[in-house]
C-alpha cells in the first residue's frame, strides 16, 4: 500500500513521527508522499527525508501575500520535489476567487515547466477548476481526497488525471464519493489518508495517520468488488509511477 497524501511534516507528528512510520510499515504501508501547503511545509518535508511536493494550499494563501509570479518562482526554485501542489480552488476559504485562480495557474505552469505531476485540492468548485484544467491539458497528476459525483470524476479522468480517495469512502453516508470510487479504472486509482485530518470510520482515533490506510483500501475494495490485496498493490504501483518513486525507506 502507498499513502499518496499525508501531511507527515505537520507538528501533530513531531512527538512520535518515527513510531507513526513504524506502525504504518507494520500494517503494510510502504510509502507516502507529503504534499506542500506553504513554503515552510515543503522545506520541513525535505529536511525530514520524505518525497514531497511544492505548493501553496488555497487555505494557506490566506497568510501568503506574494503575487502569483513570486509563488511560481519559489515552486520552480525548489530542487527536489516529486510533484507540485496541493493547489486548486476551495469555496470555503477566505481568499478571492480571482486570486485563487491566478495562483492555481501559477502552479500548473510550474508543474509543466518541471515535468512534475500536480496535486489538486478542489472543494465546492469543480466546474471552475475543470474549466482551468481543460486549458492546461494534457495533464499528469491527482485529485486528492475526491468527494464529487461519478460524472465529475469522469471529467477529471478525461484530462488524464488520477483520482485519490481517503477516509470519506469508509462512511456509509458518503454516497457520491462511494459511487465515484466505483467509476475509476484501477490504473487511475490512488488511496490516501490526508493525515492528520479526518480518520476513517472504524479507526477510533482523533488523529489520522498512515497506519489507518488499510481501512480505506478495504472500503474501496468492498465497493468495487475487488480484493484488498489487488487494490493495495495497484494503487501503490500507480502512486510510484505517477511520482517517479522506486521502493525505498520512507518512500
Ligand atoms: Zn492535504
Amino acid at each position: 500500500m502507498f499513502d499518496a497524501h499525508a501531511h507527515l511534516d505537520f507538528p501533530e507528528f513531531d512527538a512520535d513521527r518515527d513510531a507513526v512510520l513504524e506502525r504504518a510499515q507494520a500494517r503494510g504501508v510502504r510509502g507516502v508522499v507529503v504534499p506542500g501547503v506553504d513554503e515552510a511545509s515543503w522545506e520541513r518535508a525535505r529536511r525530514l527525508g520524505f518525497p514531497y511536493c511544492v505548493g501553496v494550499h488555497p487555505q494557506w494563501l490566506q497568510e501568503d501575500e506574494r503575487d502569483p509570479a513570486a509563488i511560481e518562482a519559489a515552486l520552480r526554485a525548489d530542487p527536489g520535489a516529486v510533484g507540485v501542489g496541493e493547489t486548486g480552488l476551495d469555496a470555503r476559504v477566505d481568499v478571492p476567487a480571482e486570486r485563487q485562480r491566478a495562483v492555481f495557474e501559477a502552479h500548473l505552469r510550474a508543474a509543466a515547466a518541471r515535468s512534475l505531476p500536480v496535486v489538486l485540492h478542489v472543494v465546492g468548485r469543480h466546474g471552475a477548476a475543470l474549466a482551468i484544467l481543460e486549458r492546461h491539458a494534457p495533464l499528469r497528476g491527482m485529485v486528492h481526497g475526491f468527494s464529487g459525483a461519478p460524472e465529475v470524476a469522469r471529467r477529471y479522468l478525461a484530462l488524464g488525471l488520477h483520482l485519490s480517495f481517503g477516509g470519506l469512502v469508509t462512511r456509509p453516508r458518503a454516497l457520491k464519493a462511494r459511487a465515484a470510487a466505483t467509476a475509476v479504472p484501477l490504473e487511475r486509482l490512488l488511496v490516501e489518508t490526508d493525515s492528520p485530518s479526518a480518520p476513517p470510520d472504524g479507526a477510533f482515533a482523533e488523529r489520522n495517520e498512515p497506519s489507518l490506510l488499510p481501512l480505506v483500501v478495504e472500503a474501496l475494495a468492498a465497493l468495487r468488488g475487488e480484493t484488498s490485496e489487488l487494490v493495495g498493490e495497484r494503487t501503490e504501483a500507480n502512486a510510484r509511477a505517477l511520482f517517479g518513486l522506486v521502493a525505498r525507506a520512507r518512500g
